[in-house]
């Protein structure tokens, strides 16, 4: 087996490999191992926020984790996106874009906004594109929905409660 299997095949928490916090499906050759200050905060992530979530939605897809720079690039992310965990040298959060495999978007967003002692402070929901945005960034906790890219429409506790995915 070669180095990248290795690294790839790394078990973060019981349910979440480093392979499916790292993967791209559009850019498979960007991806790289992480360095071991980035693996640290990957594993931390999914055993404090992927499972405890995994264990109220069931089944989750990452659609994308961890992305170094050039792979952030190239899905066209913001110059600090959270997914890259590391900007300049400073540490800015883990991010991960999930999708439950057995509950709708908009369920999955009220379970997160009923545990707040996850330390999910960004989440922000893409109906359209079908996937929830979560991180780990400074700050108190934050709701957004993105109904167009670049757009961020800050969704208040009631409007979390209510929140339907239009049909
Ligand atoms: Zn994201």
């Amino acid at each position: 087996m070669g180095k990248i299997m290795e690294w790839q095949n790394m078990r973060l928490s019981p349910h979440f490999s480093m392979f499916e916090l790292c993967r791209s499906d559009e850019h498979p050759h960007l991806v790289q191992p992480p360095n071991t200050v980035i693996q640290y905060w990957l594993t931390w992530w999914a055993r404090n926020v992927l499972e405890p979530l995994r264990d109220r939605c069931g089944p989750i897809r990452i659609n994308s984790g961890y992305r170094n720079p050039e792979l952030n690039r190239a899905v066209g992310g913001e110059k600090r996106s959270i997914h890259q965990v590391s900007v300049s040298g400073e540490i800015v959060g883990v991010a991960t874009d999930i999708v439950p495999l057995k509950m709708p978007i908009d369920t999955a967003l009220r379970v997160i906004s009923e545990m707040p002692e996850l330390p999910i402070r960004g989440c922000i929901i893409y109906p359209k594109r079908g996937f929830i945005h979560i991180d780990s960034r400074a700050g108190p906790r934050s709701f957004f929905e993105s109904p167009t890219k670049g757009v961020y429409l800050p969704l208040s506790r009631d409007a979390i409660k209510k929140y339907r995915i239009a049909a």
